[in-house]
């Protein structure tokens, strides 16, 4: 029997499928016992080498509907960011509830937790009742947590109440060499990308494909005028796409040249740098002339108001978002990174009929949409970096720095980059585009 790590080394997954599973695995994991670390530490201060460990732990057991997978390699969202912050709570408190739920759930609560939300790999080993998948098949993760027994999400599995973001309120994540999954978490790995290339995508793109193209999101039409905030950062860099695809209009915020010109390159022409308007006073006051000034360079450009905004930086500028939209425009929100307690001015939303939509993740259908369309050379990979996991704190403060561009990407047990292309033909198609968040790394 062969050993998984050789069979990783050669690209082989017919011979990991056959590989004795190891009793242990590498994996990057926070600790029960750091969460009082930082107590009295500002979040901006955190230095998340401290929290953020690579060491071996136990390998689980697929139970039924289960998968464990051979995690090829993982990227760094910004989920892992907030575990290893400890904030806004720790992810113990989820690991410890979800335990609660059920006596299966029981071995999520350990005094690690396996950090992760996206992975490229291959399946080593089903549970019992999984017939779709079989081992040493190719897949990709999506990161939607539910079993569905709960009616509320049978027409939309982010309305169960039992529904949870796998590494982040589940144990056993990506950003390990091996991983554990359900059964229904899995898609098939776009044939032309990299292993890190595919494992850069689902959690950010379906999540903004829900935001702006699903009935559940804003269901973007041709023509509408997106304004995108982080368009170079992962949720951005995809809704850029999604537009783009969709016959929208994306104005493009960033906040240096350097973001700007990927953005043109990917075909974007309305671009705003964000560096000049400050929404804030030192005091936490809105400072309204730079909401309008912002406004009207948003109209100015762009010949009107944009029908949608696209909004996760929170606090920051969640009053201007609610301001720019167009009368009858959607404000679409998935997230706070600057706060989660927004001040806008109301009669801006209602007496210019505008809405807000808080949306979450992608259901299933919406995951393997998003999927399809990166099969489907519809959709590039945003890579800029890899990092192998023993450097997975470096990456992860590299992204809470913003640092980056577009996505992280970490090494689990791929030996180097460039490993798992099945598609030459496809991937020569589209390289430049595949590549262009490479350029500058
Ligand atoms: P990234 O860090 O990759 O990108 C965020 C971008 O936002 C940056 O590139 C930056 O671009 C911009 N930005 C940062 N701070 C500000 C600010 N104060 N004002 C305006 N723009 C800002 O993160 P992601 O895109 O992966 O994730 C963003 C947020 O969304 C995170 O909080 C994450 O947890 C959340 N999220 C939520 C999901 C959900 O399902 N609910 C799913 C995925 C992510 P620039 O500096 O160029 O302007």
């Amino acid at each position: 029997m062969t050993d998984l790590a050789e069979s990783a080394v050669a690209d082989d997954p017919e011979a990991m499928a056959s590989c004795q599973i190891p009793d242990r695995y590498r994996a990057a994991v926070v600790l029960a016992a750091d969460q009082g670390v930082f107590a009295g530490i500002p979040s901006n201060e955190r230095d998340l080498h401290q929290t953020l460990h690579v060491t071996e732990v136990p390998t689980p057991e697929p139970q039924p509907g289960e998968v464990l997978i051979a995690v090829m390699a993982s990227s760094i969202n910004y989920n892992t960011v907030w575990t290893a912050m400890f904030e806004p709570v720790s992810t113990f408190r989820f690991l410890n509830a979800f335990a609660r739920t059920h006596t299966s759930a029981a071995r999520h609560d350990q005094p690690y937790h396996v950090a992760g939300s996206d992975a490229a790999g291959v399946v080593l080993r089903v549970g019992p009742g999984v017939t779709r998948w079989r081992p040493g098949d190719e897949i990709v993760t999506h990161c939607l947590h539910v079993d569905l027994a709960d009616h509320a999400g049978h027409d939309d599995a982010l309305r169960d109440p039992d529904q949870r973001i796998w590494g982040y309120e589940t144990n056993f994540g990506g950003l390990a060499e091996l991983a554990l999954v359900q059964a229904t978490q899995l898609m098939p790995k776009p044939a032309h990308l990299t292993w890190e290339e595919a494992a850069s995508l689902n959690l950010t793109l379906s999540t903004a494909y829900r935001q702006l193209v699903s009935a559940h999101g804003a269901a973007m039409k041709q023509g509408d005028r997106v304004l995108i905030w982080g368009a170079c950062g992962g949720l951005g860099g995809y809704a850029t796409q999604l537009v783009l695809n969709g016959g929208g209009i994306p104005i493009c915020v960033v906040s240096s040249e350097e973001k700007a010109a990927l953005c043109r390159r990917r075909g974007a022409e309305l671009i705003i740098n964000r560096e000049g308007f400050e929404f804030w006073d030192p005091h936490g006051n809105p400072r309204r002339g730079n909401w309008s000034r912002f406004r009207d360079t948003v109209r100015d450009l762009a010949g009107g108001d944009p029908e949608i905004v696209f909004e996760h930086p929170g606090r920051e500028t969640f009053g201007v978002s609610v301001l720019c939209a167009a009368r009858g425009g959607t404000v679409v929100t998935c997230a706070s990174t600057s706060g989660y307690e927004h001040v806008y001015d109301n009669r801006h939303l209602w007496m210019h009929v505008k809405r807000i939509i808080g949306s979450h993740s992608a259901n299933y259908a919406e995951a393997w949409r998003a999927n399809d369309l990166v099969i489907r050379g519809r959709i590039q990979p945003i890579l800029s970096r890899v990092y192998p996991l023993d450097r997975v704190a470096d990456a992860a403060c590299a992204v809470r720095a913003n640092a980056h561009l577009g996505k992280v990407g970490v090494l689990c047990l791929a030996p180097k980059e460039g490993l798992g292309i099945r598609d030459e033909r496809t991937r020569e198609r589209h390289l430049d585009q595949i590549t262009l968040f490479q350029w500058n790394s």
